[in-house]
């Protein structure tokens, strides 16, 4: 494997650098749960459209650059080290679009990607239900037929950024004498302010309304807005749900970038105990002490994630044309999950990242002793309470995107090829 880049990546990932050196906010933008947070970053999603940086990877006509695999993850490399904020249409962008891109029509693509990109409209995911979470397709909410369209009822939770956002996607029971659970789903768009839906927010931790439940009394949505054929709903989640685990969502920019201010968070801390005390609470950071193993540890694993994505990004499955949208076929960059980390191999990487995620976090709060635990709202607070944040974050990593255990089996099952566990 070649490491060094070509003079051309090279002078995009300068050019990257230097826009975003030019327009990163100076300041952290409040939180996103929150109405005025979520405005701010809309408003850097539609800056961000402008430079043309929303969707670097997807096609032109759809507000980017055409860019490669392999320039999506620098360009992400250098977003997250610029400390740019949260993408605020990331559902949209790292779930929907590479869905449509595979199983949307022309027409969908063309009227839903655009604004997508430009942040006019932020997209939320409506799958799990009261009883449908790991057991997705247990799910209830129904449609049913209507003229040129279907009818949307039932119960949707969890749903992040619903709160604020402006439209969701979800899976919707459409065929109810279908011989198995997984058959007879159907796929369906829908406006978060159309009669006969309830948008109710729900707190996370710290309790601001970062989820919402929806309730869908006979929701319309039109024919257009279904995606795939109805009742085959299934197969196009699972290629959602493949997006959602492998290295769409979170490529591994962000987690090199956290563990780089790790180590200069050690050092910091190290550097302000030369007598070699104990500022680390038991466990000397400036010495050798467990600690520094952890920082060490948190950046090999960030490397060694990085490697893994340069070298699926440069193999043949992440050089594949650009898809247009015919079943099966994988957009270069369209959202791909950067060269085909589908399926189990998906779920080995949502593993490994949501558990690099959590270890990275859980150290900093030890190096930070009690002033990790200060929050954005504390004046004191270590890096604008940028650590405390993500650390709540980093401890719904092994349940967002499908639980760890779930991901476990399939591993166990389909990529080591393992007796089925005792589940039904
Ligand atoms: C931060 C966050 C954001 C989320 N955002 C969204 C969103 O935007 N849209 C959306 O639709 N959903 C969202 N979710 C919901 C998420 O997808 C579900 O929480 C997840 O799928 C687990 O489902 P559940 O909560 O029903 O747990 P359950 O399925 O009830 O599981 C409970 C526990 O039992 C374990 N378990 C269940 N079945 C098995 C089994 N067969 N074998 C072994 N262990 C098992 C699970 O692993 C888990 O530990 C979000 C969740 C979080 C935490």
């Amino acid at each position: 494997m070649d490491l060094e880049l070509s003079p051309e990546d090279a002078a995009f990932r300068a050019e990257a650098r230097e826009w975003l050196a030019a327009h990163v906010p100076g300041e952290r933008l409040p939180s996103l749960e929150t109405a005025e947070g979520f405005a701010a970053h809309r408003a850097w999603e539609r800056t961000l459209a402008a430079g043309r940086w929303s969707v670097v990877s997807w096609p032109l006509e759809y507000g980017g650059r055409g860019a490669s695999l392999l320039r999506r993850l620098l360009f992400e490399e250098e977003y997250y080290a610029a400390g740019a904020p949260g993408r605020v249409s990331q559902n949209g962008i790292s779930l929907l679009a590479p869905t449509l891109l595979r199983h949307g029509t022309a027409e969908q693509r063309a009227r839903v990607l655009p604004p997508m990109a430009s942040g006019d409209v932020v997209w939320a995911q409506a799958w799990s239900e009261p009883e449908a979470g790991s057991d997705l397709a247990a799910l209830r909410s129904t449609a049913r037929r209507d003229t040129g369209g279907w009818l949307l009822s039932g119960q949707k939770t969890w749903s992040s950024r619903a709160a604020f956002a402006d439209r969701a996607f979800g899976l919707f029971r459409s065929h109810p004498g279908a011989d198995r659970p997984h058959q007879g789903l159907t796929y369906a768009m829908f406006p978060l302010d159309a009669p006969g839906v309830t948008v109710r927010p729900l707190g996370r931790l710290d309790g601001r309304p970062g989820f919402a439940e929806l309730f869908l009394d006979e929701v319309f949505v039109p024919d257009e807005d279904v995606i795939g054929e109805p009742g085959e709903g299934w197969r196009v989640a699972m290629s959602t749900a493949g997006d959602e685990r492998g290295l769409t969502l979170r490529s591994p920019g962000r987690f090199t970038a956290a563990a780089h201010r790790l180590a200069d968070l050690w050092r910091e801390r190290a550097a302000a105990d030369p007598g070699g005390g104990d500022p680390c609470g038991g466990d000397p950071c400036g010495a050798g002490g467990g600690l520094r193993d952890r920082v060490a540890d948190a950046l090999i694993r960030a490397r060694a994630y990085q490697l893994f994505a340069y070298t699926r990004a440069t193999g043949p499955a992440g050089a594949r044309p650009a898809g247009g949208g015919s079943t099966g076929a994988r957009p270069a960059g369209g959202g791909s999950t950067a060269g085909g980390s589908t399926g189990a191999e998906a779920s080995l990487t949502k593993v490994f990242w949501s558990e690099l995620d959590l270890a990275l976090h859980e150290t900093a709060l030890d190096l930070l002793g009690p002033y990790g635990e200060l929050s954005d709202t504390a004046p004191d607070a270590p890096a604008g309470g940028g650590w405390a944040d993500g650390y709540t974050f980093a401890l719904a990593g092994p349940i967002y995107a499908g639980t760890n255990e779930i991901q476990r089996d399939i591993i166990a099952e389909r990529l080591l090829g393992l007796p089925k566990g005792r589940r039904g």
